[in-house]
Formats: structure tokens, sequence, C-alpha cells
């Protein structure tokens, strides 16, 4: 294989109905940077049924080239015609670097790409940059997050990626910028695929699964909230706020909070407006998963703990009177109005 044939740095934008998920935007953001690095393009993949407003938006936050592959055949996504589309593409204009969301989506959709095009692939990057060799140094936790790993597709091509949704931030949009759009089409009959979607259920109008890592406002609970009950005093807030309750780790271990909402170097990254650390002590695992956020307010009783040292507003005191203190401030400020 012919490293110097492929080139430009390519983005996957994932849609669902024709409603993009932030995180294309924020690979969009990364790969700029890359493309910059490199001295090439920066183009976008929009696969899907009706979604060619989506090329307008991926101009807007930075592609100067989408490839468009606008079928009824796309509309769910199955992995069949996806990983197919986008290996056609693929091999056709032999990008360098391909980026995809850490979604559940993109876990499913990156490695049927690149076990079928034999090239190598890192997933769940919290880190991109090119070394003077040209190569994409893929950064991701490894080993239950003891060790940062830096990992380097060396002879194979394209380059891919997953990256963890809210790892990055998403650019800037400037709706003034145009491109180029680039119409393919590829024969895939619905006959030929074995996956059929019978019927579409959403998990968030079901009350479950909460993505965490989508919200503006994040209420998160350490080791300090004591119990799982406790927890409760966190939700309430989080509901007051319209936002969402996260964990630590150790809470987590404590038996407190459920997996799926533990923060850090080897849970999931948040980038909210505000994360609310309630009793959490602020180890570096535990930063490396929220540090990004705009505003960090800590309540802790101890003046020392180290949360302190990145909190923008820092209460000292007992978060068992000071969550429902700050409660019932906001629910009186709101029965005011
Ligand atoms: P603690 O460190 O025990 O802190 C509890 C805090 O609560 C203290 O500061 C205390 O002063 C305060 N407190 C107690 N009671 C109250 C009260 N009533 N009111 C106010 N404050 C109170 N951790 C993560 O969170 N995420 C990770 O992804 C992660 N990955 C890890 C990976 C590895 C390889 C390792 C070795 C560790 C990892 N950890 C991770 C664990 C991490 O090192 C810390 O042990 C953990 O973050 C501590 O959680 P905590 O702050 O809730 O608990």
């Amino acid at each position: 294989m012919a490293e110097e044939e492929y080139k430009d740095v390519w983005v996957f934008v994932e849609q669902t109905d024709g409603e993009p998920a932030a995180v294309s935007w924020e690979l969009l953001g990364a790969g700029a940077d890359l493309a910059k690095t490199l001295g090439v393009e920066l183009c976008a993949i929009v696969i899907g049924d009706k979604v060619e407003h989506l090329c307008q938006e991926s101009f807007a936050y930075g592609a100067s080239k989408v490839y468009l592959m606008d079928a009824p055949v796309f509309h769910y996504y199955r992995t069949e015609p996806y990983y197919k589309a986008v290996c056609y593409l693929i091999e056709k204009y032999k990008p360098e670097v391909v980026l995809v969301g850490a979604t559940s989506l993109g876990r499913d959709l990156a490695p049927a790409v690149a076990t079928e095009l034999k090239t190598g692939l890192t997933e769940g990057c919290t880190g991109l940059t090119i070394d003077e060799s040209r190569s994409l140094l893929q950064t991701r936790p490894v080993y239950g997050g003891n060790i940062m790993a830096t990992i380097v597709t060396e002879r194979v091509r394209p380059q891919m990626a997953t990256v963890r949704p809210r790892a990055m931030p998403i650019p800037e949009k400037d709706t003034s910028r145009q491109g180029e759009i680039v119409r393919e089409s590829m024969v895939i009959s619905e006959d030929d695929i074995g996956v059929k979607v019978l019927e579409v259920i959403d998990s968030r109008k079901q009350g479950e699964a909460v993505d965490i890592t989508a919200a503006d406002i994040v209420v998160s609970g350490g080791r300090g909230v004591q119990s799982k009950e406790n927890f409760r005093i966190l939700q309430e807030l989080a509901d007051e706020l319209g936002g969402v309750i996260a964990s630590s780790r150790a809470a987590v271990e404590a038996d407190m909070a459920p997996m799926e909402i533990w923060i850090g170097q080897s849970g999931k990254t948040v980038r909210p407006k505000i994360y609310i650390a309630c009793g959490i002590s602020g180890a570096i695992q535990h930063l490396a998963g929220m540090r990004d956020s705009d505003v960090i307010i800590a309540i802790n009783y101890d003046r020392h703990a180290p949360i302190f040292e990145v909190a923008n507003y820092g209460i000292e005191g007992d978060l068992l009177q000071v969550v429902p203190a700050i409660t019932k401030h906001i629910r009186e400020l709101r029965a005011q109005k």
C-alpha cells in the first residue's frame, strides 16, 4: 500500500432521523487541526436518507468538502449498508485519517469498516495529534485507565480512530462557510441486507439510559455522599436545574451509583456548562473526565481537597446540608417569579 496515495482528513457525520450527533462537530474541530498540520483538506461523510441539510452544517463546522450518500436504504442505521458505503468511499477517495464518534453507532460501524479494509483502528481516543512523520498519534486510556497509551497505525491506511464524545470542544459555527458536495451512490438493495428494522423504541422516552455526556448541567457525587439514599438529594438538585446526576468511581465501587454515570479516566468524559462536584476529592483520574467543564462548583467539607484547585466556585461545608439548601433556594426563587 502506497501511503502517499492517501490524503485528507475525514469525519463521519453521525445522524439519527436527520438529527446530527454533536460528537460529529467536535470531530470536525479536532480534524481541522490535523488537516492544517498535514496541509490537506478536511472532509465529512454524510450518509442517510434526506440528509442533505447536514452538508451545509458540516461546512459551517469546518469541512470544505462533503461526500454525500443519500438513499432510502440508509434511513435507519444498520451495520451492513453503512459499512459498505463508508468502505466504498474510502477505497475510491483514499483519506489518510478517518474519525468516527465513539458512540454506540460509531463503535459498531468503525470496527466493521476497519476489518473490511484491513486497517488499524484505535477505539475511544481522548487525544489526537500528528507527529513529524505525518502519523496520527492516537491517545487513549488502557488497562482500565491505569495508563494513557499513544497508538500509531504504522503501515496501513487509512488511520482510523473513534473519539469519545465531549473529549474535544465543538468549534465555532460559521453558517457563511461554503464547500463542495460530492454526491455518491452505490448499488445496494434492501433485499441484500439481512437486518430489517421492524420498530424503533427510543430508550430516552422510556426513562432509561440518560446520556450524561450530552447534558449541560451535571450534579456529581463522590464517596462523600455516603449512601445510595443520599444520592436522591443530588437527583433533586439536578431535576431542579434540568440536569443529570453523575458520580466518581469510588461512589460506583461503594454501590451508591450505577456504572453508566461514572466520570473520569476510566469512565465517561463530560464537558457540561456547569459541573457540581459534591463530596468528590478531585483525584487526577476523576479530573480527567470533567476538568474541561465550563464552570466547576465544588462542595466539600475539607478545604484542602484538590477539587478546589480546579473549581471556579468552592463551597466549604457538609453536602448533606448545602445541596438541599441550594435546591430549596432555587425553588423559592422560582416560586417568587
Ligand atoms: P474520596 O477521594 O474518598 O473523596 C471523598 C471526598 O468527599 C473527600 O474530599 C471528603 O472531604 C468529602 N466529603 C466526605 N463527606 C462529605 C460531606 N458530608 N460533605 C462534603 N464533603 C464530604 N476515579 C474516578 O472518579 N473516575 C475514574 O475514571 C477513575 N479511574 C481510575 C483509574 C485508575 C487506574 C485508578 C487507580 C483510580 C481511578 N479512579 C477514578 C479513582 C480515583 O483515584 C479516586 O480514588 C476516586 O476518584 C475518589 O473518589 P471520591 O472523590 O468520590 O472519593
